[in-house]
């Protein structure tokens, strides 16, 4: 049994404030019925509407997905490949937490649980993120120190103090590093290895949170995982 407006905001109808407008308004049905009792509980058997349009009441799900170059993080597109393209289980409502731009690779995590992506999305949790960098040009000598007081990127304000691990000289055209990060900004960590003077050449998240990319799972595979799971190890 679940409240009405627990899961019509799990389902993507909205917070849970936007949610009880909806149900003030009268454009909840349950079976049939108008419900105006934002607290009221539903479960699977219980046939629910908004607007007059069936909603899916199939339970959450979640996957961790190792993401390949050349798709993009949407759920469609008219033109590019998207990474939903590669899920082939049929639960409806899924989409992508958070997003990898289309030529970053690793891990991304793919649901039907409006609330917990947004819980993860959240700029407030400042969730850990760890990507696997290479660069073809090499950092400035007191690297960690910029990352320390925390890097501006031509954003409003600096981003939050990083880690960075592992830097290693490869050859003369490439650096290799994992870097640590508890924002998600647009392109951010490319944009943060060019203010400390690199290029990133390939990119790959290996972690968010303490859930690491399983190293078995191939590029374009999947895994489903156990919601508690993922709450307990995102510390959500
Ligand atoms: N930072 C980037 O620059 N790109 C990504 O895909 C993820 C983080």
């Amino acid at each position: 049994m679940e409240r009405i407006d627990k899961l019509l905001s799990n389902k993507g109808y909205g917070s849970r404030k936007e949610v009880k407008q909806l149900i003030k308004k009268g454009l909840v049905k349950i079976n049939q019925s108008v419900v105006k009792n934002e607290a009221y509980k539903v479960d699977e058997r219980d046939s629910i509407s908004v607007r007059d349009e069936i909603i899916d009441t199939s339970s959450k799900v979640y996957y961790l997905l190792n993401k390949p170059k050349g798709y993009i993080t949407a759920t469609h597109d008219k033109i590019e490949k998207t990474v939903m393209e590669l899920i082939r289980e049929k639960e409806k409502g899924l989409f992508p937490v958070g997003r990898l731009d289309k030529d970053t690779e690793g891990l991304l995590i793919i649901t039907n649980d409006g609330e917990m992506a947004h819980k993860i999305t959240s700029p407030r949790k400042h969730i850990s993120k760890l990507y696997y960098v290479e660069s073809n040009a090499p950092l400035v000598d007191n690297y960690e120190e910029k990352l320390r007081e925390g890097l501006h990127i031509g954003d409003e304000k600096a981003c939050l103090p990083a880690k960075l691990y592992n830097y290693k000289k490869i050859n003369e055209n490439s650096w290799t590093m994992e870097l640590e990060i508890y924002e998600g900004r647009f392109h951010q960590v490319k944009r943060m290895i060019k203010a400390l003077g690199g290029k990133v050449i390939y990119l790959k998240r290996v972690k968010i949170g303490g859930i690491d990319l399983p190293r078995q799972l191939k590029l374009g595979k999947y895994i489903k995982i156990d919601g508690a799971y993922l709450e307990k190890n995102l510390k959500l």
